[in-house]
Order: structure tokens, then C-alpha cells, then sequence
């Protein structure tokens, strides 16, 4: 199972790219742990691979504890 409690919500991959780009991804991998903790909050930070576009790969990280989000594209 790859869901995780983010912010005290289940999410699915799908869900977690959404609160990371704004808009539902065409497609999600599972979720990971990131090897980094939050700059805001020092919280476990995690992270999912997903395509926003068929042309676009983006690698999305975020806070399970805050708001903190960030993606590499
Ligand atoms: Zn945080």
C-alpha cells in the first residue's frame, strides 16, 4: 500500500501530486520516503513521481506535518 497520511489525511499518489502541482496528475507512482526533512517544520518529507502532461515528468515533495511543498521538473 503505497497511501500515506499527509497532514492527517490518507492520500493516494494521485492525491499527494495534486496537493504538490494544484491540478490532478495523468499519472502518479507510489509514494516514497525523500531523504530530506521539512525547511519549515523539520517533518518527514515525502515524495511521488508523477506526469502532469504525457510530456512532463516531475519528482514532487512534500510535508506530512505543514504545507511545504516542492517539485523538481
Ligand atoms: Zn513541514
Amino acid at each position: 500500500m503505497s497511501n500515506r497520511v499527509v497532514q492527517g489525511r490518507m492520500v493516494t499518489p494521485e492525491r499527494l501530486a495534486e496537493l504538490i502541482e494544484g491540478e490532478r496528475p495523468m499519472e502518479a507512482d507510489g509514494i516514497e520516503d525523500a531523504e530530506r526533512s521539512c525547511p519549515d517544520c523539520e517533518g518527514d518529507v515525502i515524495q511521488v513521481t508523477y506526469m502532469p502532461t504525457v510530456t512532463e515528468l516531475v519528482t514532487g515533495y512534500k510535508c506530512q506535518a505543514c504545507d511545504w511543498a516542492d517539485s523538481e521538473r
